[in-house]
């Protein structure tokens, strides 16, 4: 069940023989970095971009996760690399950022979606290493690759930026108060962000998906999934996906909800 989203076959955007990219797909000639891109929502999007065409740079933190969706996605025929990426560590943010020129030329896109979730409970227990570490992995990494990321997408005359919030970022979740507050310091990173990278023709985005089965949620997921969903009152039941495609591919789009928020950042 879990890591049904990391399915890469689930991809709207791959081509309909199989994995293979698109030719001519819309994101043919694009280089695209993805973190955290081993599994679940990571690994979803990296087959998506590859699906469009990309040339994909993917990486997480274990060796096995990486050399895993390396060769899952190969085997379908698309064009991914991988690399070894703690994002928390900025030896290896670097790492992965060289990577991408050195293999494919250049970079035009980087989706930001590590994110970190050490401690579940009230906020007020949360100790201060617990706060450091969520904000180190979750805000931080993504404010020092964006740095690290903009001199590549202007060398190659712009690019495009996503950073994965959620919507805890917009109404914390119980139990995960500090990770809430730090998927909303990403949206103020963008905010304050985008103006300046628009200047250098770089377009900055998050988004912010909803309740998706993978790992990460499945402390969450549990509890909408016996009932306890009250405590979530944006996620009520069926928007508990377990959905191949957080791109609204196979899955189909979302279905309409009142607290639907926009991405924020850049059109
Ligand atoms: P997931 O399926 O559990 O996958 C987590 C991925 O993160 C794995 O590939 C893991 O690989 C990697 N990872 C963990 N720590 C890392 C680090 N420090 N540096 C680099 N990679 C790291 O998680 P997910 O649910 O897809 O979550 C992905 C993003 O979506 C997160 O930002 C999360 O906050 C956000 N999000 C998820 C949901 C949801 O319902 N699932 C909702 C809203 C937002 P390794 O173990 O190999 O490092």
């Amino acid at each position: 069940m879990w890591g049904a989203v990391g399915r890469a076959g689930g991809s709207g955007l791959r081509s309909a023989a199989g994995g293979s990219p698109l030719p001519g797909g819309p994101l043919a000639g694009k280089v695209a970095v993805v973190t955290a891109g081993t599994q679940g929502i990571g690994l979803a999007v990296a087959a998506g971009l590859a699906g469009a065409g990309a040339r994909v740079v993917l990486s997480s933190r274990r060796a096995p996760h990486v050399e895993a969706a390396v060769g899952q996605l190969r085997a379908q025929g698309l064009e991914v690399s991988g690399v070894v990426c703690h994002v928390g560590q900025p030896h290896s943010r670097q790492g992965l950022i060289q990577k991408a020129p050195e293999t494919y030329g250049g970079i035009d896109i980087l989706v930001s979606n590590a994110a970190v979730n050490p401690v579940l409970g009230p906020a007020l227990d949360a100790d201060e290493a617990a706060w450091e570490k969520i904000f180190q992995v979750n805000v931080t990494a993504a404010a020092m690759l964006i740095k690290l990321v903009v001199p590549h997408m202007e060398k190659r005359g712009g690019g495009a930026i996503v950073v994965v919030s959620s919507l805890a970022g917009y109404l914390p979740f119980p139990a995960l108060g500090p990770y809430s507050v730090s998927k909303a310091a990403l949206l103020g990173l963008v905010k304050a962000l985008a103006p300046e990278l628009r200047a250098r023709r770089v377009r900055l985005n998050a988004v912010a998906p909803g309740l998706i089965q993978t790992r990460f949620s499945a402390a969450a997921g549990d509890a909408v999934g016996r009932g306890r969903g009250r405590d979530l009152p944006l996620l009520p039941r069926r928007r508990l996906r377990g959905g191949r495609d957080p791109g609204g591919g196979r899955g189909g789009p979302l279905p309409p909800i009142g607290t639907h928020r926009g991405p924020v950042g850049d059109p």
